[in-house]
């Protein structure tokens, strides 16, 4: 049914609903309650207590209205019931005038101020009615809406009554039966009955259930297809051949590989020899040597005859990347490539021409590789850095460029085990779960302000022994302007400081080239002090970097904290993260105690998840997936897995979903995906 023939849905209101995202009726019934108000209770008014929130069944006597101030009004109730009077006030709502009626009986809502003697419910949510019955009918658990300006609470329980109260054409269930029994769940109709006007908590633990399950299952659901369609059985190429390339890169490497590294190597080697396409995440902690894993597979892909490409979320990142790379491909005659924006037309020109002739072999460059009207010569693995999702719609942006091979996407950011499922059910997961050898955990301080004398004094000592110092800054969401001037003054100030030295400044609206040539002089040591925002916030390299300063440490959550902090410790000697705040909210505070008391990522992720909530962590990073409206992690990770293991066994049965039985799973599914795609 269209919204606007719903009684009291008129022009205007389906405005307002729209502006919340509520087109049809659907929208509407999932349009869930924030909170619930018990008011099944009711408290004789003899019997209020001060500061009470409490549902009264009166009968009103006397309404009086009073302007003690100009512009101000208080409409007064005189009420009664069998246990003694009071009065009920509302502030500057004069138009209730015309609903209080004396004579009327009504079920009154507010708090309670009990003083002299004397009962009031203050600001009260009222119900009126003529017949008692009626009135027994408002006393129960109500819904409490999150609201926007111009739609009552009154207006959305009204409607979704009159919803739900719809008579419907025997609507089928989603799951047969059986289903529902086997993973106890109740049937849809009273799950979207219960989650608005629940009978007790009991039935609403149980509409709960059944909506969380549904949100879950259908996206697991479509992950496992999506994933399948990618991993049909000739989708990749069988990268079998193995050539002396990587046995020489691993013999010309400075370092032994830690017994992480060549466990996910042996899984990508395996995925990467498979005919199906390799669709694998590594995770592993800042500093857990990632790029020597995705080093492995690259050359790999070459020894095949094939092309290899690696994207990096930033420019500074892919031309360090390439800088790394080089040094170690170039001695191997592997001929390797770098496109970025920062590259003259002509350059870009001349590079491109040399990927679609097949010269370039490894090709390195940002996100915008594949939006560019690149051809390849035949590329055949992609790997990903530092994005913790590599969606359906880029999966799909790829295989519009007849690219469907294998692909290995490379995350540090630490994705606690509930989530990663979530987010990753079509990806193979593989974890660097080991720092090489010899790291010295970073030492993380907090220092307030006033001890920032001390600070600098610190900072002078790790300079003087040749030490470099990384200065960040936050990034203030209103104002790119206001941060770049933050920025700049704080070089200032640094640059005053420390005049011996040389102190840089590194923003994201600095351009590439100029970007590229501070970074160049900061990993060369002509630059002590680098003043930056969170544009180094991942991957960047620079081993003699010891020093991490995080200036209003405050503004930053856990997880990228963790990621900054992550940019020193990478060589031999001990490095020190030191947060400055000044801060007195309390779960800023107990952010900035957990970063000086553990350096393990996965615990951190775990803890944000906790303190700000999985929305906030992923924060607008999270593409791809739609946002859940009612599963929250990790209180709902024992139904994440039902619903995933119910998603899997239901594909075994029938990976098509076309039984008759299950067409309408099928059906939401598909828009299901067809959303994900064009996120
Ligand atoms: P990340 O996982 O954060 O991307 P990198 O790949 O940048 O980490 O590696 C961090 C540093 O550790 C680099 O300087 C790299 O050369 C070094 N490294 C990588 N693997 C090892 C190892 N097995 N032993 C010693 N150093 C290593
Ligand atoms: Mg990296």
């Amino acid at each position: 049914m269209e919204l606007q023939y719903i009684k009291g849905i008129g022009p205007k209101r389906l405005k307002l609903l729209n502006r919340l995202g509520v087109f049809s009726d659907t929208d509407l019934l999932n349009y869930f309650p924030r909170r619930y108000e018990d008011r099944s209770q009711i408290v004789p008014l003899a019997f209020l207590t001060d500061g009470q929130t409490a549902t009264v069944k009166v009968f009103v006597k006397d309404v009086r209205e009073q302007t003690p101030k100009k512009g101000m009004t208080v409409l007064k109730a005189y009420v009664g019931d069998e246990s003694g009077n009071g009065t009920a006030v509302w502030f500057n709502q004069p138009f209730l005038k015309k609903q209080i009626l004396p004579g009327s009986q009504m079920l009154l809502t507010g708090k309670a101020q009990c003083r002299f003697g004397q009962r009031e419910i203050v600001a009260a949510d009222y119900q009126a009615a003529n017949d008692p019955d009626e009135l027994l009918e408002g006393a129960r658990i109500i819904p409490v809406y999150p609201l926007t300006e111009g739609l009552s609470q009154r207006f959305f329980r009204e409607v979704i009554r009159q919803l739900l109260s719809r008579p419907r054409d025997k609507e089928e269930d989603l799951y047969p039966e059986e289903f529902r029994e086997r993973y106890g769940l109740i049937p849809r109709a009273e799950a979207a009955r219960s989650i608005h006007f629940p009978e007790d908590e009991d039935s609403f633990h149980k509409a709960r259930k059944r909506l969380v399950f549904d949100e879950l299952f259908l996206v697991q659901l479509a992950l496992i297809i999506s994933r399948n369609q990618m991993k049909r059985e000739d989708g990749g190429v069988a990268h079998t051949r193995n050539g002396d390339l990587v046995p020489r890169w691993l013999e010309a490497l400075p370092f032994a590989l830690t017994a992480a590294q060549r466990r996910v190597m042996e899984e990508v080697r395996r995925d990467m020899e498979s005919l199906s396409s390799m669709q694998r995440l590594v995770q592993g902690d800042v500093g857990s040597g990632k790029t020597a894993v995705a080093a492995f597979a690259l050359l790999k892909a070459v020894e095949n005859g094939c092309q290899s490409a690696l994207m990096a979320p930033t420019e500074i990142l892919a031309r360090q990347h390439f800088e790394t790379l080089f040094k170690w491909f170039a001695p191997l005659g592997v001929r390797i490539g770098l496109l970025t924006g920062a590259l003259s037309s002509g350059g870009k020109k001349a590079e491109m021409e040399s990927v679609s002739s097949g010269e370039t072999q490894v090709v390195v460059g940002t996100h915008a590789l594949f939006q560019e009207n690149i051809r390849f010569r035949h590329l055949t693995l992609l790997v990903i850095d530092e994005q913790h999702r590599f969606g359906v719609k880029q999966r799909a942006l790829m295989e519009e460029k007849g690219f469907t091979a294998d692909v290995l996407v490379m995350s540090a950011t630490p994705i606690p085990r509930t989530l990663a499922l979530t987010l990753y059910g079509d990806l193979d997961i593989s974890s660097l779960d080991e720092l090489p050898p010899g790291r010295k955990p970073v030492e993380t301080f907090c220092v307030l302000e006033r001890a920032r004398g001390k600070l600098q004094r610190f900072i002078g000592e790790c300079l003087g022994k040749g030490r470099q110092v990384y200065v960040v800054c936050p990034l203030i969401e209103e104002s790119e302007t206001l941060d770049l001037k933050n920025a700049k003054e704080v070089r200032e100030s640094y640059a005053r400081i420390f005049s011996g030295y040389s102190v840089g400044l590194l923003h994201g609206r600095m351009k590439p080239a100029e970007k590229a040539e501070v970074m160049e002089g900061f990993v060369q040591g002509r630059i002590h002090v680098l003043v930056t925002t969170t544009v180094i916030e991942v991957g960047v390299n620079v081993p003699q970097a010891t020093v991490m300063v995080v200036e209003s440490a405050e503004r930053f959550g856990l997880a990228q904290l963790h990621q900054l902090r992550g940019r020193v410790g990478r060589g031999e000697d001990q490095s020190h993260c030191i947060l400055v705040t000044e801060t007195k909210n309390p779960v800023a505070l107990k952010r900035m105690k957990l970063m000086t008391q553990t350096n393990d990522g996965f615990k951190l992720a775990e803890e944000d998840m906790v303190l700000r909530g999985p929305g906030e962590f992923f924060g607008s990073r999270q593409h791809g997936l739609p946002d859940f409206k009612l599963a929250k992690m990790p209180e709902d990770a024992p139904l994440l897995e039902s619903a995933r293991q119910a998603a899997v066994q239901l594909l075994e049965e029938d990976p098509l979903l076309r039984s008759a039985e299950h067409r309408r799973i099928g059906r939401e599914v598909g828009s299901l995906m067809d959303a994900m795609v064009t996120i």
